[in-house]
């Protein structure tokens, strides 16, 4: 039985003092239970989640990694340095990324490598565009994105990974993908998995990004291959993150 993992990306948001207020609210309301919960924040903001969250069942982490392990890269967070400040999780692939800074399905698959080598969990996000989904693509796209990171991932390492499906059309827009369209793609990104490594695509949590709010997240969490959500918007106000973790 997979755990529910409810993950929190707050994209380029936040400030000390709002931090504290929203991850106070979210400690506070959080009750053990299903499913385990944290926030992907702004790098600087993860000395604040350290102090903060330490001794609480959330975890936190980060919303991208180096490929490179240190070195002459400017601008760039090693994954031991999300790791220096209690991280667990750092998001890899996320479409923004994919979108605004070109990192290609190979440089995802790089990112997600060093991530797992220095010991923390990538939460790989692959989805296709709306042009994609319309083009009759969405298997062919979904499927390259995960088949690189395959390729470079040792089979073992892929029991050490989270997948998030993000339909990019559905990532901060209001709509969301129905849940049997995000289930059929979640199944067959289990599938493609399981080619490798069946335990770990039988115990990989595969979570669901795009718009997922307290009023959808009980469907698109009931459905036997989603198992949990990325959430951007609603990870902003601890009551709408809280009441999608207590549908999980
Ligand atoms: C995201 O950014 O990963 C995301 C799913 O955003 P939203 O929930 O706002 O659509």
């Amino acid at each position: 039985m997979r755990r529910k993992l409810v993950i929190g990306n707050w994209k380029m948001n936040g400030c000390k003092a709002a931090n504290s207020i929203l991850l106070s609210g979210i400690a506070a309301g959080f009750k053990t239970g299903k499913a385990d919960s944290a926030v992907c924040v702004p790098a600087p903001y993860l000395a604040q989640c350290e102090a903060e969250l330490a001794g609480t069942p959330l975890a936190w982490g980060g919303q991208d990694v180096s490929a490179y392990a240190a070195g002459a890269y400017t601008g760039e967070v090693a994954a031991a340095m999300l790791l220096d400040f209690g991280s667990k999780y750092v998001i890899v692939g996320h479409s923004e990324r994919r979108a605004y800074h070109g990192e290609s399905n190979e440089q995802v698959a790089q990112k997600a490598l060093a991530a797992v080598n220095a010991g923390l969990v990538p939460v790989v996000c692959v989805g296709e565009t709306l042009a994609q989904r319309e083009a009759g693509q969405t298997v062919l796209t979904v499927c390259k994105q995960l088949q690189a990171v395959l390729d470079v991932l040792g089979t073992a390492a892929l029991g050490k990974i989270v997948l998030a499906y993000e339909p990019v059309w559905a990532i901060g827009t209001g709509k969301t993908a129905t849940p049997a369209m995000a289930q059929e793609v979640h199944a067959l990104l289990r599938k493609q998995v399981a080619e490798r490594n069946a335990a770990a695509a039988a115990g990989m949590q595969i979570l669901y990004g795009g718009s997922m709010k307290p009023e959808n997240a009980k469907e698109l969490l009931a459905q036997p291959d989603i198992d949990g959500g990325l959430i951007g918007g609603a990870a902003l106000k601890a009551a709408d993150f809280l009441a999608i973790i207590d549908a999980a």
